[in-house]
């Protein structure tokens, strides 16, 4: 789902917040849509990094061991009336409830792999469905071959059936305004069911909102038992979906458009948490075969590989195809000229485009008379984009480069694509991702914008595409994993840039608004209006605080690695993410999980005071250190010298497990002019007013996050 959009109420003033690296002054939509002033002053702030780096030495901090001194009584310690600012609410180094931490035990193991026992449900679809645009109606029917790979035995199923969010009465348009992104703008729609069969008998659906419920008429029995079920149904396509399909003039975008299988695992049975709009989706893997009739002068795009060229493409388009596949240029299956003919030449009758996935999750596809198709390949992925000219506009005959430099990039970096292609769509849905397809809003004719927007929805391959967790729990697992993946990619396609003030200083801004919730929370029951940051944004950088400032690049990237390669195509839960991260790590970040994931806190930490001693010769500062938070953290100081020379310290995180002040006694070498916490200002520290002490050395220039 596309970031920041629709996220300012028009009356939100905007605050800044006392973040030290806030350097940019960008708003949400514009950081979404990187505008030419947002490039520009991130121009001036890499020019200015360019310089700075060049003229500053980096120094290898001094490493210290924890120390205690006697701490002062902290009782009169009052920093903020604000609760999130309260200290010693609890104590962050407690074990973290651990609701969302099932196991370990045999299906989920104690190092955040999959256990021996590890299962998780297969579901097979054969989808025929036919559009009719002039009733704008879907019709379809869909197979679903379901096999039990539980433990248990089965009784019910329940199945997906979203397009009741648009049936009069339904929770989602109940719990978010009509005419809001998730709205249903007043259109009623949703399924209507013709013939539900369980194994070949007629079965009563009883339909809970936008999930039904099917009693098999016999036991699907444990470890492999396979049911059958088969739903005839239609639907009225929306015009606004909202925001994840839709139809735009001759335009269809179809996503959410069949019966999909609930989730059933091992955590939670059945995840029957309704589509309300806001919070995504949570699905089964296995495969698809699916067609598409449609009337016959369309060109349909969807997930997976077309089946039959022959029988919907021309010798010439085939012919180009098939270059395409081998070549690493753009090349133009149908040219703009043509686009332009097809949508004056309407031909008559029906025309029918089969299309397989394998070992996928869900299937989305889209459809128009006058697409213009462009095709390149990266390592035998064909990477395409369809849009309609001029509503897309030139800029997105850069979309198909954009989608293979996404899909090499994120498959160098993290994980291999495992798909044989991918495929951008313009339309009137901002951003949405389905396996191999997603869907980008025609955007500005800026190739940068449509770049931000197909880079972001083609991140979802591997976050929830390829890790199948469960988004409509789990924001963060999905939009912020994905959001982390991004900040690699803005640093690589444009160097010198940096999309982490921007993260930072989204995070600030619902801060600042009293608008957050924890990274926890269910995404439908997050502000719509801090979405942005609470799902996206923040996640993302936490986990580049994680990476840079707490386990270091060589040790989070290797783990971050290894937790996508053992989930891959699996159900990961959030406990499994933490306890991998910390297995391959070699930390106990209990304390970082509970800050950062379960609390709204802010980190501050702070200098009360130095002073210098000698003792046999040797001096020693002492730095009195002061939490003002929940939030304890690993600390980095540099000290300045009366000799303008500087020395860098580390402490590890330890030193706040008994409380909130702490005196650090480290040798010096000369008295002591000045002090700095945080010699990188990417620490995201709330407050930077006491972060100082005397006359502090200089902070290292801000520079990319994403760096080795
Ligand atoms: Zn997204």
């Amino acid at each position: 789902m596309r970031r920041g959009y629709r996220e300012h109420p028009s009356n939100a003033r905007y605050t800044r917040p006392a973040l030290a690296l806030t350097l940019l002054n960008n708003e949400d939509t514009v950081y979404e849509t990187f505008s030419k002033q947002w490039h520009s002053e991130v121009r001036s702030y890499a020019l200015l990094f360019v310089a700075l780096t060049a003229c500053t030495r980096q120094q290898r901090p001094v490493v210290l061991a924890p120390m205690r001194m006697e701490t002062p009584d902290t009782s009169a310690a009052a920093p903020s009336a604000r609760s999130v600012f309260d200290t010693q609410r609890d104590d962050p180094f407690a074990t973290t409830n651990r609701i969302d931490w099932p196991g370990p035990n045999r299906y989920r193991s104690s190092s955040g792999s999959p256990g021996p026992d590890y299962w998780q449900q297969r579901a097979d679809y054969t989808i025929a469905a036919t559009l009719d645009t002039s009733t704008t109606e879907l019709t379809g029917s869909v197979e679903i071959k379901y096999t039990n790979n539980s433990p248990y035995t089965l009784r019910y199923v329940w199945v997906q059936v979203d397009q009741n969010l648009y049936r009069n009465g339904s929770k989602g348009s109940a719990l978010f305004p009509a005419d809001s992104r998730w709205g249903v703008r007043g259109f009623e729609g949703g399924y209507k069911f013709s013939d539900v069969r369980a194994n070949g008998a007629s079965v009563r659906p009883r339909i809970n909102d936008t999930m039904m419920r099917l009693d098999l008429p016999s036991p699907l029995l444990p470890r492999g038992g396979k049911a059958t079920i088969s739903i005839r149904y239609s639907f009225k396509v929306p015009e606004h979906g909202s925001d994840r399909m839709g139809r735009d003039s001759a335009l269809y975008e179809i996503a959410q458009w069949y019966p999909r299988m609930a989730v059933y695992d091992d955590v939670r049975g059945w995840n029957t948490d309704p589509y309300l709009g806001q919070g995504e989706f949570y699905l089964e893997f296995g495969d698809f075969d699916y067609s598409v009739t449609a009337p016959a002068g369309y060109v349909i795009a969807g997930s997976g590989v077309l089946q039959n060229p022959d029988e919907v493409l021309t010798s010439e388009q085939r012919r180009r195809l098939s270059t395409a596949s081998q070549s690493s240029d753009v090349i133009q299956i149908i040219t703009q000229s043509e686009a332009a003919a097809a949508k004056t030449q309407l031909k008559p009758g029906a025309r029918t485009w089969r299309f397989r996935a394998r070992n996928v999750h869900d299937v989305a596809w889209a459809g128009a008379p006058d697409f213009r198709w462009d095709a390149t390949s990266w390592s035998g992925i064909q990477t395409q984009a369809y849009y309609e000219f001029p509503k897309a506009g030139k800029a997105w005959e850069q979309a198909a480069e954009q989608t293979q430099w996404t899909i090499r990039q994120y498959s160098q970096l993290f994980f291999p694509y495992p798909y044989p292609q991918a495929t951008s769509v313009a339309g009137p849905v901002g951003g949405m991702e389905y396996p191999m397809f997603v869907m980008v809003g025609y955007g500005t004719d800026d190739p940068t914008s449509i770049f931000g927007t197909i880079n972001h929805e083609h991140g979802h391959e591997w976050f929830p595409m390829i890790v199948g967790s469960n988004e409509r729990r789990y924001a963060w697992m999905d939009e912020g994993f994905n959001t982390y993946l991004n900040a690699f990619a803005n640093e690589a396609r444009y160097p010198g840039q940096t999309a982490y003030p921007g993260y930072l200083r989204n995070w600030g801004d619902v801060v600042t608004r009293g608008t957050q919730s924890p990274l926890m929370t269910a995404p439908d029951n997050i502000d719509p209006n801090a979405l942005g940051a609470i799902g996206y944004r923040k996640p993302a950088l936490v986990l580049l605080t994680l990476r840079n400032h707490v386990v270091g690049p060589d040790f989070f990237d290797s783990a971050f690695r290894e937790y996508i390669r053992t989930w891959a195509f699996k159900h990961p839960a959030p406990g499994d993410f933490f306890r991998s991260i910390e297995n391959s790590t070699g930390e106990d970040l209990s304390w970082f999980w509970h800050s950062f994931f379960y609390t709204t806190d802010v980190l501050d930490i702070g200098i009360d005071s130095v002073s210098t001693r000698t003792s046999e010769g040797q001096k020693y500062a002492t730095i009195a250190l002061h939490r003002f938070t929940s939030i304890p953290f690993p600390v980095r100081l540099r000290v300045a010298y009366a000799d303008r020379t500087t020395q860098d310290f580390s402490l590890p995180v330890n030193i706040w497990a008994r409380g909130n002040r702490f005196d650090a006694v480290i040798p010096v070498r000369a008295n002591v002019t000045g002090v700095r916490l945080w010699a990188d200002p990417s620490v995201p520290d709330w407050n930077p007013s006491n972060d100082t002490w005397g006359t502090p050395p200089p902070a290292n220039p801000p520079g990319p996050v994403t760096r080795q």
